[in-house]
């Protein structure tokens, strides 16, 4: 098989975990047969510096000439005072809405042998495996208005939370499809208590569930969900919610299995081009340190070879390579603990060596 890849490593640890995935990507390649060929490109705060532009028309171009796209991480303080289109999360957003990347699906799987990495008990978080379809090009974060202004002469500011009903449908369905192939119960997470936007979500969810009879719909203020994570993770199969209230549901989910560096995934869009992603940001922190852990974009590549290529056999091969690594106790510092870590590219090799 041959497919060209649009890889944009972004900023801070980006470049560090996009390398890693591509040298999978390559392992795998010449381990089956398939001939992957990279194209990079700029998005986010490196490409603030050299095109003025946190989205250049050359990256987009690069993407949508690709069979499915590898992102890394934007952002980092060195941008953080930038007037607000030169903000490399700008990029981000500009290329979800562009590639019309509607639906962001991150699995939480649990690894026995991360236990130890978790503050919670193991009876708790042992066999968890959900999704969460989090919506990703509507909501929050893209409603006008959003800025500063002036009410009754008060300085204010505003942002607005805005859905159409077309827009929740969409991702509705996808997470009753993803569930009918998992264990057939939706959790719709909302705030329709107090949300006019949530109770309009939970109309459609109700609308929805009417054409998937074997699978269980249930609804969920987004409050209680945030502490039904942590007491009892088990009792989810696949979440679905709001912009906003996915992003930070999932970033707390992702105490679960360990670290933010464990948890990949995938945004869908309906014309077939997609994205794949870690869930963490470029953690400026730690960047440049070969230190980082790149096990979620490993992880997102595997997804990449599932869902854009239907390499089903070989996205296996990756996922088990990294489950028999971490069971022979190697981590990077994000996971080690007391251990001595492993760098980013010692774990890549090592990864790349099971493959
Ligand atoms: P964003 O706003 O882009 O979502 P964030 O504020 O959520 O970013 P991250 O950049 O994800 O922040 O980092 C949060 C913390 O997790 C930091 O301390 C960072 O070092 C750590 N972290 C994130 N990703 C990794 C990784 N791959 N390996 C190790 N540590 C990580
Ligand atoms: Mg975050």
């Amino acid at each position: 098989m041959k497919k060209n890849i649009a890889v944009l490593p972004g900023d801070g640890i980006g470049p560090e975990v996009a390398k890693g995935a591509v040298e999978i990507l390559g392992a795998i390649g010449e381990r089956y047969g398939h001939k992957f060929t990279f194209r990079y490109g700029q998005i986010g705060g490196s490409a603030i510096d050299r095109h003025g532009n946190p989205l250049p028309d050359e990256t987009l171009a690069l993407c949508r000439q690709s069979d499915a796209i590898l992102l890394g991480a934007v952002g980092g303080p060195k941008w953080d005072q930038n007037p607000p289109e030169y903000r490399p999360e700008q990029g981000l957003l500009k290329i979800r809405k562009e590639l019309n990347l509607y639906a962001n699906m991150r699995p939480i799987n649990y690894y026995a042998s991360l236990l130890e990495s978790s503050p919670l008990k193991k009876e708790i978080i042992e066999e968890t495996d959900f999704l969460i379809v989090r919506e990703l090009t509507g909501g929050l974060y893209f409603g006008k208005p959003s800025e500063r202004t002036y009410r009754d002469g008060m300085e204010a500011a505003v942002d607005t939370l805005y859905y159409e009903r077309e827009e929740v449908k969409r991702i509705m369905k996808l997470a009753f499809e993803l569930a009918s192939t998992r264990n057939q119960k939706v959790t719709s997470v909302d705030k329709a208590n107090v949300l006019e936007s949530s109770r309009m979500w939970r109309e459609v969810a109700e609308e929805v569930a009417k054409d998937y009879p074997e699978v269980t719909l249930e609804h969920m203020l987004v409050d209680n969900a945030a502490m039904q994570l942590i007491k009892n993770p088990r009792q989810f199969d696949t979440i679905v919610t709001e912009n906003m209230f996915g992003d930070i549901l999932s970033d707390e989910a992702s105490v679960l299995t360990g670290s933010l560096g464990m948890l990949p995934s995938a945004s869908l869009s309906e014309s077939g081009l997609h994205l794949y992603e870690p869930i963490h940001g470029s953690a400026p922190d730690i960047a440049g340190r070969n230190k980082a852990n790149p096990i979620a974009m490993i992880l997102s590549s595997a997804s990449m070879l599932r869902h854009s290529f239907g390499l089903e056999e070989e996205a296996d091969t990756v996922e088990q390579a990294v489950r028999s690594i971490l069971d022979s106790g190697r981590r990077t510092a994000d996971l080690a603990g007391s251990g001595i870590p492993y760098s980013t590219s010692e774990m890549v090799e090592a990864i790349k060596e099971e493959i």
